[in-house]
């Protein structure tokens, strides 16, 4: 899959990807991810990304300029993208199953907003997906450019060491994920449950399915209905 990312501010998204399973992902060819710098695609002397709003008010607006030319420059060196995503806090939220989705796209556009927002126009005519982080207001795309990015590529085939492991995560199927436990066996009088191990799988299987499910009613009942059904199918 390739993903590319138009920004103002280029540095904030680029050093999170030369870490950890982002990185590893890029190396092992599952993902390329490239972040262009919104300046590049400015006309001017000043190469200005954002101007005043038309009616008055607080902050700056990114300019349509920059963000048509980096979309069409993107289009014209790697093909048209399958959806060009703007990150905004109106947009529809994004949740595991849009995550699952995306991920079987090959070619995804992200743009991130900065200051008041984008002109409407690229919205209007660009954009084919808007998409949230949650119902709070962050300075800028870039962080939930981010976060979709990871969330994405590491569902991708080959991203994660034991790729079993994105599957039994939180929300795959409803439920949140079973409690984790690692060596000591005991830790200042802290026991690792016996079931875990016992080397017995399916008992194991079994143990994490209750715990699981414990946990989401407790935690997110209004995930149960999915999850309920799913269990019975
Ligand atoms: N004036 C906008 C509004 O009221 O919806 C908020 C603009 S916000 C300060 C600047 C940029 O940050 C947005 O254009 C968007 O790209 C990004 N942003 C902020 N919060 C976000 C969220 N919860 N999810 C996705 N993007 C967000």
């Amino acid at each position: 899959m390739r993903i590319d990312v138009l920004t103002a501010l280029p540095g904030l998204v680029d050093a999170p990807l030369r870490h950890s399973i982002l990185e590893r992902a890029q190396e092992k060819g599952v993902a390329t991810v490239r972040v262009h710098d919104l300046r590049t695609y400015a006309p001017g002397k000043h190469h200005q990304v954002d101007d005043r709003p038309f009616g008055g008010g607080a902050g700056m607006v990114l300019k349509p300029e920059p963000v048509f030319r980096g979309v069409e420059a993107i289009a014209d060196a790697e093909g048209e993208a399958d959806e060009i995503v703007y990150l905004t806090p109106d947009g529809e939220c994004l949740d595991q199953s849009t995550v699952n989705q995306l991920s079987l796209n090959e070619h995804l556009i992200l743009i991130a907003g900065h200051y008041e927002g984008i002109d409407q126009r690229v919205r209007d005519q660009l954009v084919t997906r808007e998409l949230s982080i949650g119902d709070y207001v962050l300075s800028g795309g870039e962080l939930p450019a981010l976060v979709l990015i990871d969330a994405v590529v590491r569902v991708l085939p080959g991203a994660l060491g034991d790729s079993s492991s994105a599957l039994t995560d939180s929300f795959q199927d409803g439920l949140l994920g079973a409690p984790a436990y690692t060596r000591p066996a005991e830790f200042r009088g802290m026991e690792v449950p016996e079931v875990l191990r016992s080397g017995d799988h399916q008992r194991i299987a079994r143990w994490r399915d209750e715990k699981r499910l414990e946990k989401t009613r407790n935690r997110r009942p209004d995930l149960l209905p999915d999850a309920e059904d799913a269990e019975a199918s």
